[in-house]
């Protein structure tokens, strides 16, 4: 065995090799347990510090680190990312949270330099290729919705929503009408509608469906007074449907002196067929990571521009472009603004290049027909399975997803849970389940445009298979799933209460026993 130069051994213990010695494992060991810390990967020479330069916060105890060569760690994030299925190894009809393809198009102009290698803190004068990238994405999108301004610094939808609200509630304090203390929240709206409302000390009021799954302008009305301040909907709504009498329900809420919040995170099915702002919204999230394409998922980074009608526009946050005689400035300070600004510095740059370049790409018809080939694919799903799934809401077309419930699995003992979980032993990410709230054992699948409709056509004959088996009372397929996965069942509640966060060594838990 030779010896690095601080005297350890080189090579890794082990040998770098997940402890069965398989390549291909289901499951991979944490890099501590395939490499040790007495070992060094890497043969670095001695630091020789003749000062110290931490005034006294230099580490005293052992690094710890586990002893891998570069290809050895590489080889176990590799391994790790095959465990993840992803919207790049197979489909994902999540509903609710549009997954869409990401087009490598996107990625090659998110990595130019002139757009990857800049510091926020850079002179103006250096980045105007970037200030008119923001300029031309703030453009797209105040056009596709018809609005006067967008605030492009919210880093997801809820933090769009939370932004949107605060425009509300500064242009109610303006008004003079800080005593409307009441938002309202039809009964199917995601979580974070009435999370985001209670956030910011409004007390949230229900407003229930009609039977169809649509919001009821006369419940509205009946739910207004002086006291709200705004509603907060969902178009289309969280059942897949458009809000047919969405243009009546703007001019109740406007008659009776509150806002028209609209949760945008399914534009996806109305891009470029549909302005927003010609409903009569005054304030609208879009998840730049569900309708323009730019990666979702793990916490980020996301994007949640919100575009503002004329009334809330003087309410817009700082950051903003405009035009300075031959170029662009950034307006980071406004006199006398209520908001001042919602991130530290100008948001997510990458995610902004990755949407303008899907816009650019599509062009207008374009965008047209994603959202149309969107809905097309969710109506075909729906057609395919209507005889074999149960539909809550059989009345309207759908827009963007199919939405089922499990009354077709009443008596054979299998449940959505049980369903989802075999679906992934199929190859496919589960559906969403139990969402929207208003329906019972609710399934809802979103196959997005970018399907193909063999891949319709082969993930439909899976469904039916499933549904058949269900029906024909085989459990095991169902109770157990799922079987092909590196897990089978995890015990997801406790998982979520009492998370373990912390990796000890073996003989750590072994002592901390006794
Ligand atoms: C995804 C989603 C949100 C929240 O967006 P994030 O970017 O995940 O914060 C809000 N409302 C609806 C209907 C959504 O689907």
């Amino acid at each position: 065995m030779s010896m690095n130069t601080q005297g350890r051994p080189t090579g890794t213990g082990s040998g770098g090799i997940a402890a069965s010695g398989s390549a291909l494992l289901p499951n991979e060991p944490l890099l501590f347990e395939i490499g040790d810390t007495e070992h060094s990967g890497v043969d670095l020479p001695e630091v020789n510090l003749d000062s110290d330069r931490l005034g006294g916060f230099n580490r005293k105890s052992k690094l710890d680190l586990a002893g891998l060569t570069e290809p050895e760690a590489m080889r176990h994030y590799v391994r790790l990312s095959r465990l993840n299925h992803s919207i790049d190894s197979g489909m994902y009809p999540l509903g609710s949270c549009t997954m869409k393809h990401n087009p490598r198009l996107n990625e090659k102009m998110a990595r130019l330099p002139g757009f990857s290698d800049i510091h926020p803190l850079q002179p103006v004068s250096t980045v105007q290729g970037a200030l008119e990238m923001m300029n031309q994405l703030s453009h797209w999108l105040m056009t596709l919705t018809n609005s006067a301004a967008v605030a492009l610094s919210p880093k997801a939808g809820a933090h769009g929503e939370l932004l949107g609200m605060m425009a509300i509630k500064a242009a109610q304090d303006a008004k003079g009408a800080s005593l409307r203390n009441i938002v309202l929240v039809p009964e199917s709206a995601h979580g974070t509608n009435p999370a985001t409302a209670a956030f910011l000390g409004y007390s949230v009021k229900p407003v229930p469906a009609k039977d169809d799954g649509t919001v009821d302008v006369e419940a509205v009305k009946a739910a207004l007074s002086p006291e709200v301040a705004a509603i907060m909907l969902t178009n289309p709504n969280t059942c897949g449907l458009f809000e047919p009498q969405v243009i009546e329900i703007a001019q109740a809420v406007h008659d009776a002196g509150a806002f028209f919040y609209c949760d945008g995170a399914n534009f996806n099915a109305i891009m470029g067929v549909v302005r927003p702002g010609d409903l009569g919204i005054d304030a609208m999230h879009i998840n730049l990571h569900k309708t323009f394409s730019t990666p979702h998922g793990g916490g980020g980074p996301g994007a949640g521009p919100v575009v503002l009608s004329e009334a809330l526009a003087p309410f817009a946050p700082v950051p903003f472009v405009r035009k300075a005689g031959e170029g662009l400035e950034l307006v980071e300070h406004v006199e006398d603004q209520a908001l001042g600004r919602v991130t530290a510095f100008h948001g997510q740059m990458g995610m902004y290049v990755r949407a303008l370049t899907y816009m650019l790409s599509h062009g207008a018809d374009g965008l047209a027909q994603a959202a149309e080939d969107a809905v097309l694919n969710a109506n075909y799903i729906k057609a395919r399975l209507e005889h074999l799934f149960s539909v809550p809401f059989p009345d309207y077309p759908t827009m963007h997803e199919a939405l089922f419930d499990d009354s077709f699995l009443k008596g054979t003992g299998v449940t959505t849970l049980d369903f989802a979980k075999t679906m992934i032993d199929e190859g496919f990410h589960p559906m969403t389940m139990y969402f929207p709230l208003v329906v019972h054992g609710a399934m809802l699948i979103e196959p997005t445009e970018s399907e193909s409709m063999q891949t319709l056509d082969h993930f439909c004959t899976v469904m039916a298979d499933l549904a058949n088996d269900a029906k024909a009372g085989n459990l095991e397929r169902f109770t157990a799933a799922p079987l092909k996965a590196p897990r089978r069942r995890l015990d997801e509640t406790r998982a979520a209460r009492q998370p373990i966060l912390r990796w000890e060594r073996p003989e750590d838990t072994a002592q901390a026993v006794e």
